[in-house]
């Protein structure tokens, strides 16, 4: 609270001064998933409930270097896994349409921030789906850029070929002015890259040609989910656009993909939390060192964190390699491949962004927890293949009094994010 009154009088002052910004005293939350300089940041893990961030993570410095006012840190489901922040070591988020049911996640506390109207913007990470399906759940917009158009560094690392970090606001246009300042080329991080040396491409909607793929609206799509959805890309049909059937063959394995290629991911990225280096430590005198590892691990991980790890070890052991981790990213390249296919006919794909609505609190968690990972299907080969993504409101569905958004979502070319954005704003401005 102090260091946000803090940054907001300094831009009271600038702004008094004649001073200007693009985000000069604009106030923002941010997943706790990303160093702020001097503030604890958890990933909603006991693990690290007493780290302190030593330094920003570079979409910090640069949203900082903007004017920019942080609000403080939002929850998430623990290293970003899951699809209802029921897995925060912290406790839930609820939905503020309606605290019954779950905001989504893993980003559930930044959707549910801005859609309560808490803050003017947020940050999320998405990795499978985590900014766009928490931004459909809680009605706002949700945007997963091109892999490596926003820098990783100081992000804490899940599947670090999968993660991206993105913003989560109520329009289209806010979305791209963060993802502006946010993006770009940075030293600190290997796979970055330029994307403003792109040349721009400009929208018309008469010579938009739109993607369906027919394997998004299968077995287990909400009937009213669907009809939202479709609903919305009849509104590009009477724009002028082109509608085309297209065929991802491969989409059917992106989820099994996913749970192959992100567990092993996430247990070697997981291995550094080993109770010395980091956070929760069983370190004393009188605990010899291998049972300090292994106590600080089994007390400071929660059991969704512990599940992906130990598949994690197991798909990437002697013997199991070939099988499965190699094995699936051949996977991952036929699927990269079914994108650059539709790409020859069409310039965007358009589909629902998650399979039902909104659910209730405790209603997925706890008796089976891969049910909750088919929350991710529509979402995840967006991530395996580093397209950039947009989740919209699209059309309300009702459950019981309550009313909830569907989402609409429209994937793009790698590189061509401003393009997305432009063919978003066309459906909700
Ligand atoms: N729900 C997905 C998972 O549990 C997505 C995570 C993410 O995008 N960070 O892995």
């Amino acid at each position: 609270e102090q260091d946000a009154m803090a940054q907001a009088e300094f831009a009271d002052k600038a702004r008094l001064r004649g001073e200007s910004g693009a985000l000069l005293g604009i106030p923002l939350a941010i997943k706790d998933n990303m160093l702020i300089e001097g503030v604890q940041t958890t990933a909603a893990s006991r693990m690290l409930e007493n780290y302190v961030a030593t330094y920003d993570a570079t979409v910090i410095a640069k949203l900082r270097e903007a004017g920019a006012v942080f609000l403080g840190k939002t929850n998430m489901d623990e290293f970003a896994m899951g699809s209802s922040t029921e897995h925060s070591a912290f406790g839930p988020t609820k939905n503020p349409i309606d605290p019954a049911y779950v905001p989504g996640g893993s980003s559930g506390g930044s959707g549910a921030a801005v859609a309560a109207g808490l803050c003017a913007g947020a940050l999320g990470s998405d990795t499978a789906g985590s900014i766009r399906q928490p931004a459909a759940f809680c009605g706002i917009v949700g945007f997963k850029p091109t892999y490596g158009a926003v820098s990783r560094s100081g992000l804490i690392s899940m599947a670090s070929s999968l993660d991206q970090i993105g913003p989560m606001t109520r329009t289209v246009e806010d979305a791209r002015l963060l993802f502006h300042i946010m993006r770009g080329k940075d030293k600190y991080d290997a796979t970055s890259t330029d994307q403003e040396l792109n040349k721009p491409k400009t929208v018309e909607p008469k010579k938009l040609r739109i993607g369906v793929p027919k394997e998004y609206f299968g077995e287990g799509l909400d009937p009213r989910v669907e009809e939202r959805v479709r609903d919305a890309i009849s509104a590009y049909r009477e724009m002028g656009a082109t509608i085309e059937e297209i065929e991802l063959s491969h989409t059917p394995y992106a989820l099994a993909t996913y749970y192959i290629l992100m567990p092993s991911e996430v247990s070697s990225n997981l291995a550094r939390y080993d109770g010395i280096r980091y956070g929760h430590s069983l370190l004393r005198e009188d605990v010899v060192l291998h049972e300090a590892y292994t106590r600080s691990r089994s007390l400071g991980f929660g059991d969704e964190v512990k599940r992906r790890i130990m598949l994690g070890t197991y798909t990437l052991s002697a013997g199991y390699y070939d099988a499965y981790y190699k094995r699936a990213q051949k996977v991952r390249t036929h699927i990269t491949n079914d994108f650059h296919q539709a790409w020859e006919k069409v310039d965007v794909i358009m589909a629902p962004t998650t399979p039902t609505p909104p659910f209730k609190l405790g209603a997925m968690a706890l008796e089976d927890p891969t049910a909750m990972y088919l929350a991710d299907v529509l979402t995840v080969a967006a991530n395996l293949a580093g397209l950039p993504a947009i989740s919209v409101p699209c059309g309300t569905i009702k459950e019981g009094e309550t009313e909830f958004s569907a989402g609409l979502q429209i994937m793009g070319k790698a590189g061509e994010d401003d393009f997305v954005l432009d063919v978003a704003s066309l459906y909700t401005r």
